[in-house]
């Protein structure tokens, strides 16, 4: 970090800030940065981040590692496979660069509670799944608090900076709450499965693809019933592949090939990993900005084309809007007067039913089922109880959540 900030560039201190002091240089050294995701675009960032000096990383991954990994996951070696990838990248960082100290997960982001996630200024996310996305987006936001006048108190604002590869193509977005478009504002613009219409594949053939999904959807069930298809198993592949071929000489459409149909029926795209390096280059560059305010941030969603027919190898730069009926990060407001010795149970038959309620970041009380019981001794409580604990604040906004909305519960005593 000393490097950077000291090095002539638009992130360099003299630059933005001629008053940089060493105290704060020594601060940024003490923040801890949470990667998600230990895969091809997890490895590059954790790398990123090593390099730029970042001292504290803490890491989640479930996943083992696989052979198939080691040509672009450079963390990782043979004698890897089988292991946890979050463990073993954790481990290679810290050999190469001991200053940094890396701690690995092996859970599902799920499964910490949000406290975990407030010890971190920027969460970078390298996943490969739309709803672990939408699931650490509601958190960024369920972190966020807000004063009396339920304006967003920025010091509580935790940055998610979300990455995304495929093939040649990536992108970055770094999302601040309430304050860019959220990931679920966006939701709509996500690009649509490539779905075959089942008439063109059955009757009107015109792509190679249409051959193998043919073969595929059709002739698999009708020739193979009693064999369930293994997307592993070469044989399988290699029979779809031929009655593919076949087809394709049918209709006189060139360019089946065994490579294809596994991509076709496996749905792949491949894993390039310049790409990767590109895109955790940027998620980087962003964080440092974030941890120490120089240069202007990302607003907020970059797109790399490393393949575009049109023009070739390109970037682009959108700011995405905030969606006003957002399910995540609209924010509806509901004043409840209540006295202070009505038992804090109160809430759950003045709210939508299935909530959960946060106080300063916490889950106070829960509706939710599994999860109730946890909370029971809460819900004993009295308003008044909670503030003499420190649980909630005098004049409070308590967040409420349901499944589809975040509400503001402003709190009045009669
Ligand atoms: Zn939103």
């Amino acid at each position: 970090m000393n490097s950077i900030l000291n090095t002539y560039s638009p992130l360099s201190k003299d630059i933005y800030n001629e008053c940089y002091g060493q105290e704060m240089i020594d601060e940024l050294a003490i923040q801890k940065i949470l990667v998600i995701g230990a895969g091809g675009l997890g490895c590059e960032i954790l790398k990123s981040l090593a390099l730029s000096e970042i001292k504290e990383i803490h890491v989640i991954d479930l996943d083992t590692i696989d052979l198939t990994n080691l040509n672009r996951q450079f963390l990782f070696r043979m004698k890897d496979v089988g292991k946890y990838k979050a463990e073993v990248a954790a481990e290679f960082i810290m050999k190469r660069i001991p200053s940094c100290k890396v701690i690995p997960y092996t859970k599902k982001i799920q499964e910490f509670p949000i406290n975990f996630y407030q010890q971190f200024p920027v969460i970078i996310a390298g996943l490969d799944n739309i709803e672990a996305r939408r699931w650490i987006n509601r958190v960024v936001i369920q972190m966020v608090q807000r004063d009396e006048n339920d304006k967003v108190i920025d010091e509580s604002r935790h940055y998610l900076i979300d990455g995304g590869t495929e093939g040649l193509n990536g992108q970055a977005r770094v999302i601040s709450p309430f304050e860019t478009a959220c990931y679920e504002c966006t939701l709509s613009q996500l690009p649509k499965q490539i779905q075959y219409q089942m008439c063109t594949i059955a009757s009107t053939p015109r792509l190679p693809e249409h051959c193998i999904a043919y073969a595929y959807e059709v002739l698999w069930s009708k020739e193979q019933s009693d064999l369930k298809l293994d997307k592993d198993n070469f044989d399988h592949i290699n029979w779809i592949y031929q009655k593919a071929l076949e087809r394709a000489q049918q209709f006189n459409i060139q360019g089946v090939t065994y490579k294809l149909t596994l991509g076709v029926v496996k749905n792949i795209i491949p894993a390039v990993a310049s790409t990767n390096a590109i895109i955790a280059s940027i998620c980087t560059v962003e964080c440092i900005k974030i941890l120490t305010g120089n240069g202007s941030q990302l607003n907020n969603y970059i797109q790399w084309y490393g393949q575009n027919h049109q023009t070739g190898i390109g970037i682009n730069v959108i700011q995405q809007e905030r969606l006003e009926e957002c399910t995540e990060c609209s924010i509806q407001s509901l004043e409840i007067t209540v006295k202070r010795t009505d038992n804090i149970s109160i809430l759950l038959t003045l709210l939508p039913p299935d909530i959960e309620l946060y106080s300063k970041g916490q889950t106070l009380i829960t509706n939710n089922i599994r999860r109730k019981q946890g909370f029971a001794h809460i819900l004993e409580k009295t308003f008044q109880n909670l503030i003499d604990e420190k649980l909630i604040d005098e004049k409070t906004t308590l967040q409420a959540l349901d499944k589809h909305k975040t509400i503001n519960v402003r709190v009045q005593y009669e």
